[in-house]
């Protein structure tokens, strides 16, 4: 009986239905935004937390829905994935921050890096073209080392993906690869023994409650300890407050990123910041 009503309220729930039937909408409304120029890209700086410069940003994607305003890409990404469509926004990414993160190299930020997020579906069997990604770079001007892939842990698990041809393919090239949301769902330390990464990014929900003596900082603490001890830098995801910035420069945190520097942002706009500093 208590599974009965269960099944029940999940098929009278209005508000579920609606949110489905808006899911299915703004699904099929995903299929024509790249062609309609609905899609964009905003970079959120990422701070060398000894110097306070700015030393990388994060290329993360809006959607601007004609009527809806923007979408989060935390709702839409997922549709992307299941309708393969993930495939040609992650190959828009790639190009759209490639051609801006040369013309930053072109005006001498020629260490600075970008990260792209870049989801497990691209990783498989006709997924992105690591080759046509490495040509483009050199097309560019750019080195490999210029760009970070940001990849989840939920990407590690398939042991198969760990060795995937593509990725070797970009740490050949000097890609270099970062593990998001580090600490949160499928974490395992094997990977990193097993995975050749450059970054560890620290989830943010490790990073809203730090204080003094909290947990979270001896967590944030033993993280860096480990990483520096692999050889890995870390980057601290979520960072709103300058006592959250001080305690994590304090453990040997290595970059900060998150709203205190500043929010996502326009490419003109990062150019700005990017030119008179913090
Ligand atoms: P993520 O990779 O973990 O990106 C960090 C998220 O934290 C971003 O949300 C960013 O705006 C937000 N954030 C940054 N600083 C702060 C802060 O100080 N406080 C708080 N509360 N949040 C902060 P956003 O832009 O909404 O992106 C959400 C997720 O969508 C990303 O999480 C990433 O998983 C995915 N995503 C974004 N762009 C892309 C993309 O181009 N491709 C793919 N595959 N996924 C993307
Ligand atoms: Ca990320
Ligand atoms: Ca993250
Ligand atoms: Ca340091």
């Amino acid at each position: 009986a208590k599974e009965a009503g269960r099944s029940q309220f999940r098929f009278y729930d209005p508000n579920m239905q609606y949110a489905a039937r808006e899911r299915r909408r703004l699904s099929k409304d995903l299929l024509g935004a790249l062609d309609n120029n609905e899609l964009l890209l905003h970079y959120q700086p990422v701070v060398d937390l000894d110097t306070h410069q700015v030393v990388k940003a994060e290329a993360l994607i809006r959607w601007k829905h004609p009527e809806k305003g923007f979408v989060s890409p935390a709702y839409f990404i997922p549709f992307a994935e299941d309708s393969g469509m993930i495939i040609s926004i992650g190959e828009w990414v790639f190009r759209t921050a490639a051609d801006q993160l040369a013309k930053w190299h072109r005006s001498g930020f020629t260490q600075f890096q970008v990260g792209l997020n870049v989801s497990p579906v691209q990783f498989r069997g006709e997924g992105l073209n690591e080759t046509e990604w490495i040509a483009y770079l050199a097309q560019l001007g750019l080195p490999g080392s210029a760009i970070v892939v940001e990849l989840t842990e939920r990407m590690l698990i398939d042991a198969s993906n760990v060795t995937s041809d593509k990725l070797l393919a970009f740490r050949d090239a000097g890609i270099q690869v970062a593990l998001d949301d580090f600490g949160t769902g499928y974490s395992s330390l094997a990977y990193l023994r097993k995975m050749d990464i450059d970054f560890l990014k620290i989830d943010q929900s490790f990073v809203r409650n730090l204080s003094t003596h909290s947990e979270d900082l001896v967590l944030c603490e033993a993280i860096v300890v480990m990483a520096h001890k692999l050889g890995l830098k870390v980057i601290a995801e979520g960072v709103e407050t300058v006592e959250q910035r001080d305690l994590l420069a304090g453990i040997g945190c290595d970059y900060g990123q998150g709203y205190l520097f500043s929010r996502p942002i326009p490419a003109d706009d990062f150019t700005t910041l990017l030119r008179s500093g913090l």
